[in-house]
């Protein structure tokens, strides 16, 4: 299901705010991220890593080196790209059918009601489409603000500590769907976290980002099937992925979840 169109491709990024005595937030930085693939970033606050997302979106510039999308050079922000906040952002006076064709008129695409029908099934809130986004719990909430940013079927989901206002149980029932999603959606996620078992369970590989100016300090595989049952998280496979990153952090002496 791995699409070109998905792939980025960073060469020797830089990024300093403010100027050659500004701070500087990522050190040189080269990673490619394959089309479909499923990537997690997990680092301590501060190491960049909402920076490398807003560079990758376009929503700001490097200092150095260059970004590609599919082939293409990041030259401003980017449409094709659906981004979900640890907010979810909805529209209060809109019903959540209303929150998720937001995108279509904002981009003036006709006819994806039955897509929207489509994904908050998958999400399964489709009992909701009617109702108002003060009406739901925060973890249905965060479904709808998945659905929406999926709608017009971008090639990049980009993810910014999601989950991170939600209780653990429902947290981790974000993450079955989350990778349960992966599985039935075209379309490379990015998704930035502090929790380590977040990390590996959402993802086909993990990138752990330390450091003032952050670094990659390491990039892991995560072998497991899809899709994933939260019982994967008790594996010795996982626990020492876990142990992996856990150390990077130690010898940082930063802590993260
Ligand atoms: P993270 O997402 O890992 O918490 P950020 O990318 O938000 O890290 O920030 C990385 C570093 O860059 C921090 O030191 C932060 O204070 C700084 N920074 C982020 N955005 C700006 C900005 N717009 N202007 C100046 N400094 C910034």
């Amino acid at each position: 299901m791995a699409m070109a169109g998905g792939a980025i491709r960073l060469d020797g990024i830089e990024k300093t705010y403010g100027g050659a005595n500004g701070v500087r937030a990522i050190a040189t930085l080269t990673v490619e991220l394959r089309g479909g693939e499923a990537v997690s970033v997990v680092g301590p606050s501060g190491c960049g890593k909402s920076t490398l997302m807003r560079l990758i979106a376009g929503l700001d510039m490097p200092t150095q080196g260059s970004i590609s999308i599919g082939g293409a050079p990041v030259v401003g922000p980017v449409p094709d790209i659906g981004i979900v906040f640890q907010r979810d952002l909805l529209l209060e006076w809109r019903s959540v059918m209303g929150n998720v064709l937001l995108p279509a008129e904002i981009k003036r695409m006709a006819g994806l009601e039955a897509r929207a029908g489509e994904l908050l099934r998958e999400l399964d809130v489709a009992g909701f489409a009617e109702a108002y986004p003060w009406q739901l719990s925060g973890g249905m909430r965060q479904r709808v603000a998945i659905a929406r940013a999926l709608l017009t079927r971008p090639s990049l989901l980009f993810l910014d500590e999601p989950f991170s206002a939600l209780d653990a149980l429902t947290r981790d029932q974000m993450n079955v769907l989350l990778q349960r999603l992966q599985t039935t959606q075209d379309v490379t996620t990015l998704l930035i976290t502090h929790s380590i078992p977040e990390a590996i369970f959402c993802a086909d590989r993990v990138l752990v980002m330390s450091g003032r100016p952050g670094a990659i300090l390491d990039d892991i595989p995560v072998p497991f099937d899809r899709p994933r049952r939260l019982a994967v998280r008790e594996t010795p496979e996982f626990t020492a992925i876990g142990r992996r990153i856990r150390e990077h952090f130690e010898k940082a002496g930063v802590l993260v979840g």
